[in-house]
């Protein structure tokens, strides 16, 4: 099967009509066309064989993480999902493998509703796949990681290091459970999306690790934090679950500040809609984050020493 024919039987039928796809796949670029009153929030996420997922990773988790981990950026953002391309890099063109890829890829597409409208197949000695999104917001309400204000709460959307411990767990041979599910099938948290442009200041979503992330909200911001950690939603059976949750990756959360006046209807709204809300800490004047446990006891100490560890250990560089 040559470039062409994978195209026509394998990408070809993701792409939908509606959406505002004047053209989609089949000339050299599609044309689309934007809602009136919005701006197009565009990310790009590239995965590689043995470096973001294992080698020996099932080509229908390949297609559903290569989508998700960039629909969890737009979320990120605010931004409702609307239009993608896909660049495959393939060693070689296998049919079963390419027909499970694709259909891992479609069903998350369904469940985001975002449309394939363009890409490339080409052979490559390393199989990888870039996928490209573009959202859209209402002008002038896309939410930056840089808008924290002092006082602000900080919530996360749902247990983290799960996906960390699924890792190791695969790693050791182990292909079913919780903690292998979160990691083989990140669910980007798109049904926060309109509460988030409601009520959120700044957005993050929980890629590379809580503490790295949190990080970057707070440097782009240039403000501190308290994270209280016996807050944060963790497995505690698991014994290293702190420093999985803290430093561990792939867990497609989202981290975000709100104004305390609006902690109320936030939590109604969360409510309401069934979405998982935690709130973890505060933004301070300060720099950088303070660990702290609710008792007023010290934190311990493993916090510093996993760091390196999850490091090295980690998928994703
Ligand atoms: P060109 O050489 O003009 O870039 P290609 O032969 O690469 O054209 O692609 C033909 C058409 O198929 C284009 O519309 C392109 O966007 C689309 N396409 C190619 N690969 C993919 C893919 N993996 N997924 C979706 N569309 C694709
Ligand atoms: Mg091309």
């Amino acid at each position: 099967m040559n470039e062409f024919e994978t195209i026509a039987r394998f990408f070809k039928p993701l792409s939908r009509d509606g959406k505002g796809i004047r053209i989609g796949i089949g000339d050299d670029g599609a044309v689309l066309r934007a809602p009136r009153g919005r701006e197009l929030v565009i990310a790009t996420d590239t995965l590689v064989a043995g470096v973001h997922f294992p080698t020996d990773f099932p080509p229908r988790a390949i297609g559903h993480r290569a989508l998700a981990v960039n629909l969890s950026d737009l979320a990120a953002m605010g931004a409702d999902p609307a239009w993608y391309t896909l660049a495959v890099s393939l060693p070689k063109i296998q049919t079963a493998w390419l027909g499970a890829f694709a259909r891992g890829l479609d069903q998350m597409a369904r469940e985001a509703d975002i449309h394939l409208v363009g890409g490339d197949t080409v052979r490559s000695p390393v199989l990888s796949a870039t996928i490209t999104v573009v959202g859209t917001v209402p002008r002038g309400q896309a939410l930056r990681r840089s808008a924290a204000r002092t006082g602000d709460g900080i919530f996360i959307t749902g247990p983290l290091g799960l996906a960390a411990r699924g890792l190791a767990l695969w790693r050791e041979g182990a292909r079913r459970g919780r903690a292998l599910r979160a990691f083989m099938h990140p669910v980007p948290r798109l049904p926060w999306i309109p509460a988030l442009r409601k009520h959120a200041r700044a957005a993050i979503d929980v890629s590379d690790g809580f503490a790295q992330d949190l990080g970057h909200l707070l440097q782009a911001s240039r403000v501190g934090a308290e994270i209280d950690l016996d807050r944060i939603p963790r497995n505690r059976r698991d014994p290293d679950s702190l420093g999985r949750a803290l430093f561990g990756g792939d867990d497609y959360e989202l981290c975000f500040t709100a104004p305390q006046s609006r902690l109320p209807a936030l939590r109604a709204d969360a409510q309401s809609a069934q979405l998982p809300l935690f709130e973890v800490g505060r933004i301070t004047a300060g720099k950088g984050i303070h660990w702290r446990l609710s008792d007023g006891s010290p934190p311990p100490r493993v916090v510093g020493q996993s760091f390196d560890h999850f490091a090295r250990s980690r998928m994703q560089g």
